[in-house]
């Protein structure tokens, strides 16, 4: 079994992908360990060893290092198209991460007038209201919604202490340009997936009620900690992208390496 190594410091890439073309990483997280609110049973980089969604005390960046590191990059990157919050873990649990998107904005005029923000997100945070409020300056908020049942999502997502699924998606409703990111997986030990009938169901249901710009549909790439997670086929991601599209008019891309 593979697990992705975290990232060594603020700034990775250029990192070229299909969804956001090439794009600089930002980690504004721990470097030592991974700190989430989620331990998603697939997540590559493997067990989430602080698991939280009351971060402080950790040791994050400054915002003035994360700035400094963003303002050198983008010297040497200036043209890149995207900058995306991203990492070891869940970017929005850094307690400044409101004063750094506010510190891009004021460096983007002078600096890479074009470039547009990113960040892959597991929503958790959305109920504070500065969070929420931080999300709307983003080109493309790419937020993570795997169920759509309470059971599901304590099975897939095995979230921290007091995230609750219906938080997530009350905070997710009204997010301009909302793109919801989806990873689906089977399971060959009996224990609940999410491609499930009722929880397909549950999850189509939800997806309903966001109205999302986009929908992106995935499966575990690597080899993932927990050995009962199955990867779902590319022909089987794509019928269910195109029952999704047929049952809500929504747009829904599956993706596979
Ligand atoms: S939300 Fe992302 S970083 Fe956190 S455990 Fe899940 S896959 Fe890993």
């Amino acid at each position: 079994m593979r697990i992705l190594p975290l990232e060594s410091g603020i700034i990775y890439g250029p990192l070229y992908s299909r969804r956001l073309d090439r794009s600089l990483g930002l980690n504004i997280l721990p470097t030592e360990y991974k700190l989430c609110s989620f331990d998603c049973v697939y997540c590559h980089y493997g067990r989430t060893r602080v698991k939280t969604l009351t971060p402080e005390g950790h040791d994050f960046p400054s915002v003035p290092r994360v700035l400094k590191a963003i303002q050198k990059a983008l010297g040497r990157y200036p043209n890149v198209p995207y900058l995306t919050f991203s990492g070891n873990g869940e970017p929005t649990l850094h307690p400044h991460f409101p004063e750094i998107v506010d510190g891009i904005r004021r460096l983007r005029p002078t600096l890479a007038p074009d470039l547009k923000l990113a960040i892959f997100s597991n929503a958790t945070t959305l109920a504070q209201p500065r969070v929420r409020a931080t999300l709307q300056h983003f080109d493309a908020p790419i937020l993570k919604l795997d169920a759509g049942d309470p059971e599901t999502f304590t099975a897939v997502n095995r979230p921290a202490h007091a995230v609750e699924l219906s938080d997530i998606i009350a905070g997710m409703q009204g997010i301009p340009n909302l793109i919801v990111q989806s990873v689906l997986i089977d399971r060959t030990d009996g224990e609940v997936s999410n491609i499930q009938e009722a929880a397909l169901e549950a999850w189509i249901e939800a997806l309903v009620i966001l109205q999302p710009s986009h929908v992106q549909i995935y499966s575990t790439d690597y080899p993932v900690p927990d050995a009962g997670v199955e990867r779902v086929p590319p022909y089987k991601l794509q019928q269910i992208a195109e029952r999704v599209h047929d049952r809500t008019g929504l747009t829904v891309t599956p993706y596979w390496l």
